[in-house]
């Protein structure tokens, strides 16, 4: 039987690790060539090799870097028909610890990533009337963590860059949504907690969430596999959040 992706050429930014690798993964199980992005894990770079994936070193923040990594995307494996906008990075601090020099990494890697590699790829991407999903988060909606809120300022500009997007690449057939996931255990998640305190932070989370649940990445690939195929092709500007139902909007009474 065939498989879903036969013939695609996926690009995952931040493809070696956590969420990025199961999306990278899952499009390889069903038949992409898939090119990962990342900046400093070369041994799990390596292990990509042996699963068939191509590691590229890319820092998403740096437009130079990108126009590199999608030349050797072409010339590797052919044009790209889905990029996957996955790279992100968390600094948590409260809004009276403010450090402007941590608001200005996180934005230049969640968000003018974002922007420097949809434009090193569009000429790629308008070849193939290709698609592309953001991942943004539920904090850009207003679910609430401590020490996220500058966190979330730049997952918000994800969900309206996403939405701008759709709506200035319609015109090439490019569709744009993004999967806003909720906290999944991964290392940005549990960067800088003890194993005592994550422990904590799941049990709120479960306490919060309609299915008692915290997630996993292998929760999160299966939409944006959704959202990049054939069956989501009238799907455009949309956000699709995969929480396990974070519940901080509803109380129940007695
Ligand atoms: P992670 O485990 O920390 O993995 C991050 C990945 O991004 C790694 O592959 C890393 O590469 C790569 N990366 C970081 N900076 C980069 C840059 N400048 N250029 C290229 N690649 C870069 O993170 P994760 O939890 O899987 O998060 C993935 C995405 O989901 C992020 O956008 C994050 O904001 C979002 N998200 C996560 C959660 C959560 O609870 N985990 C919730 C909502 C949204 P190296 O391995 O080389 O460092």
């Amino acid at each position: 039987m065939e498989r879903e992706f036969e013939g695609s050429v996926v690009v995952v930014t931040g493809g070696t690790r956590g969420i990025g690798r199961a999306i990278a993964e899952s499009f390889t199980k069903e038949g992409a060539k898939v090119a990962a992005f990342f900046v400093s894990s070369d041994k799990k770079a390596e292990e990509l090799k042996s699963m068939g994936i191509l590691p590229v070193k890319c820092d998403v923040s740096n437009r130079e870097d990108v126009k590199r990594a999608a030349d050797i995307v072409q010339r590797e494996l052919g044009e790209t028909n889905i990029l996957v906008n996955n790279a992100g990075i968390m600094y948590r601090m409260a809004l009276e610890n403010y450090e402007e020099s941590l608001l200005d990494k996180m934005f230049a890697v969640n968000v003018k990533g974002i922007i420097n590699t949809v434009l090193e790829f569009l000429p790629q991407l308008k070849a193939t009337r290709g698609t592309i999903v953001n991942i943004a988060s539920n904090a850009g909606i207003g679910t609430a963590l401590e020490g996220t809120t500058y966190y979330a300022i730049t997952k918000a500009g994800v969900i309206i860059l996403t939405r701008r997007m759709a709506f200035e690449l319609g015109k090439y057939g490019i569709r744009v949504n993004a999967v806003a996931p909720g906290w999944v255990e991964t290392d940005l998640a549990a960067a800088g907690r003890s194993l005592d305190e994550i422990e904590k932070i799941k049990d709120f989370i479960r306490s919060r969430t309609m299915l008692r649940m915290t997630g996993l990445p292998d929760h999160i690939a299966p939409a944006v596999l959704f959202l990049a195929s054939e069956r989501a092709k009238y799907m455009t500007g949309q956000v699709i959040v995969v929480d396990g139902g974070r519940t901080d909007y509803l109380t129940h009474g007695i």
